[in-house]
């Protein structure tokens, strides 16, 4: 690797920049296929519209440039702790763009559409069988999302039996952060629950917390530290006893697949996260899908419509007719429409393709990749919780003896060495804190080629650490201040003249 060398930076002109007056691209425009409109009023056309004039070849050039200054899951190795960046297959983009699923209109009656509302139901029937639970609803749009329905469908489940003097909701600190703002948003009083010596839950303090005021408990399962909470069972059971339900964060499901169902541990509610663990490109900010799966006594509060069948052997080959139904006492929509179907699609054909022992073999992949890396790190840098982990680990990015190196040292480092960075700072009950996800679908050799740069760079942290301090050194850009970076966003594709 040739990382230690600074690259000359040559700056490509932006496509405002090589506009020339008069050049343009030949254009063959394809044949009208409507009526002819009248051509727009003048007082409606502007001339003052500054549009770059280039070539075709400047085109092609500038957007195929941009798309290389990205970087994506599949470009490189993509280790970003509790966001699941792994491979997601191309064929779950082929049938998601079927033009019968990617045509179809939200407003369409669902008599005709019933290819569609056929895999929504046996969507949610498999994410309800693969988790232990007896039903779900497509509705929620983000894992986020999902949580929220999640909290109201616990505080609708508590009114309706007049029960109004549960104000809490228990929250571990090793749980995702969106858990305790979730709480918060739903009007909740977050009780912070802290996490003992080997990362599970402090039974002696939830002990104290519980009692006739917990409307419930949010946990993220496995942890932001990674681990499986060895008393998982008696925290459920110490939360039942005192009148509370039990919620699971389930966005990381692709460390659990085949093996566990949180429904049948005991929890009463949980959120998958299609994007995560069953495969939609994410990263960019959307387009997220988060159902929820419940259990018998939260069933008539989903959020709705969800897909029923309305008539048994309605067709002549004996099929049902779906449709969409609200469920009795639900908490309401959450989402225009039917949710983001083009990700049930792809969720749908990840999980056909893949089977019961494919989904299965999934979890241990991603299982077994997440402890290759932890053990084979655990000799150069410190893994506060270095035991058995789910599909993450944490570990702290500093050494001793090296006081001025961080975690976002490194992390910066890595990307010289053409990997994205780990998750920084979070969880943060770990100091220095690179949260590290592998996903199942990296090989060996790129797990060990991801070993070798982190044991490289912990070298050069001692020998060379102004090397770390200025990294990247390879990037478009070098180090930017992020804080400033966020709030000054430049979202002008021309660059500000001086005048
Ligand atoms: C990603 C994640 C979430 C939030 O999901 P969004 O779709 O980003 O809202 C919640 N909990 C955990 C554990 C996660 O990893």
């Amino acid at each position: 690797m040739t990382t230690q060398t600074v690259q000359a930076k040559v700056l490509e002109p932006l496509i405002y920049e090589l506009s020339s007056s008069g050049r343009k691209a030949d254009t063959l425009l394809p044949k009208l296929d409507v009526p002819q409109a009248e051509p727009l009023p003048d007082h409606l056309l502007r001339d003052s519209l500054d549009l770059p004039e280039v070539s075709e070849l400047d085109v092609v050039r500038h957007f195929v440039r941009l798309s290389q200054l990205n970087y994506a899951i599949d470009k490189g190795f993509y280790p970003l702790g509790s966001c699941t960046m792994k491979y997601n297959p191309k064929i779950d983009e082929d049938t998601a763009r079927l033009p019968g699923f990617a045509q179809l209109h939200p407003l369409q009656a669902p008599e005709t559409a019933q290819g569609a509302l056929a895999l929504m139901y046996t969507l949610q029937k498999w994410l309800s069988e693969i988790s232990g639970f007896a039903g779900c609803s497509l509705q929620p749009a983000a894992g986020a999302q999902g949580e929220y329905a999640g909290i109201l469908m616990i505080r609708a489940y508590h009114l309706e039996r007049g029960d109004t003097k549960r104000t809490k909701i228990l929250v571990p600190d090793s749980a995702h952060g969106t858990n305790p703002a979730t709480s918060a948003m739903a009007g909740y009083t977050v009780v912070n629950l802290p996490s003992d010596e080997r990362g599970d839950v402090d039974l002696a303090a939830l002990r104290a917390a519980a009692d006739e005021t917990v409307a419930g408990m949010m946990i993220t399962v496995p942890s932001t530290l990674g681990v499986f909470d060895e008393n998982i069972k008696e925290i459920i059971k110490i939360v039942h006893d005192c009148g509370g339900l039990m919620y699971m964060d389930g966005a990381n499901m692709n460390a659990m697949l085949g093996v566990v169902k949180p429904g049948e541990l005991g929890f009463d509610v949980m959120h998958y996260n299609l994007h995560k663990t069953f495969s939609t490109p994410h990263g960019g900010g959307g387009p997220g899908s988060g159902p929820v799966a419940v259990n018998e006594k939260l069933l008539p509060f989903l959020p709705g419509p969800i897909v029923a069948i309305v008539e048994e052997s309605s067709f002549e080959d004996g099929a049902p007719l779906y449709g969409f139904v609200m469920p009795e006492k639900s908490i309401g929509r959450l989402k225009a429409f039917h949710g983001n179907f083009g990700m049930h699609v792809r969720a749908y054909t990840y999980i056909a393709l893949h089977g019961a022992e494919g989904l299965k073999a999934i979890s241990r992949h991603a299982v077994l990749n997440a402890n290759y890396v932890r053990v084979r790190l655990a000799d150069t840098y410190t893994v506060p919780y270095n035991r058995m982990c789910g599909h993450e680990f944490v570990l702290e990015g500093r050494f001793e003896g090296v006081p001025d190196i961080h975690a976002l040292d490194i992390s910066k480092r890595l990307m010289d060495y053409g990997i994205h960075p780990p998750t920084n700072y979070f969880p943060l009950i770990v100091p220095e804190a690179l949260l590290i996800e592998p996903t199942e679908s990296e090989s060996k050799e790129t797990l060990d080629r991801f070993i070798a740069a982190m044991h490289a760079i912990a070298q050069e942290a001692r020998e060379t650490p102004d090397l770390l301090h200025s990294a990247p050194h390879t990037m478009p850009v070098s180090r930017v201040d992020e804080v400033y970076a966020a709030k000054n966003l430049m979202l002008c594709c021309q660059v500000p003249s001086a005048e």
